[in-house]
């Protein structure tokens, strides 16, 4: 299989090489900022990308930009928490087995064993899984910063997931 942005050479299992996923992630979504996230997560992901995002997925992707423009903090970690763990879940469910635990940590640790990621991505997840408990706790609400640093994180997550084919 070839890179369906520059035609080199990959495993069959992505469509972008991790070089071009990169570069979409440090010019697409790193400058993310509330002024400039009119956009939709069909403008925001390479097309061959986006096409392997679930409809549910886009829409809470959307519903996270908007969150995001309208400067809604702690709106836009919860979303992306709901966001992270569907995408996560659905990932179990496809590539690891159809039984995914309840439990979110067991279903990153099934993640980790099945030894496709790196580890720095499997912290990623960890961490972000720490700051989903915390979005679920009522008193506890989010810095601009926390809440756009997390939104990038997530989005980067959906890039990397949705770049395996299904
Ligand atoms: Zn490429």
């Amino acid at each position: 299989m070839v890179c369906e942005n520059c035609g080199r050479n990959i495993p069959q299992e992505l469509i972008w090489c991790i070089p071009c996923l990169s570069q979409f992630i440090q010019e697409q979504i790193e400058p993310l900022r509330p002024s400039n996230t009119d956009e939709s997560c069909q403008a925001l992901y390479p097309e061959a990308i986006n096409a392997n995002i679930a409809d549910y997925i886009e829409k809470d992707i959307n519903e996270l930009l908007d969150c995001l423009s309208y400067e809604l903090w702690t709106a836009c970690v919860v979303m992306s928490a709901r966001i992270l763990e569907t995408i996560v879940r659905d990932y179990y469910a496809a590539k690891i087995g159809e039984e995914v635990p309840i439990n979110f940590a067991q279903v990153i640790k099934g993640i980790n064993s099945a030894g496709i990621f790196s580890a720095q991505f499997i912290q990623l997840l960890d961490e972000l899984r720490e700051l989903r408990n915390d979005a679920m706790h009522g008193e506890r609400r989010f810095s601009p910063d926390e809440s756009i640093s997390t939104c990038k994180k997530v989005l980067a997550i959906v890039a990397f997931i949705a770049n395996f084919r299904d």
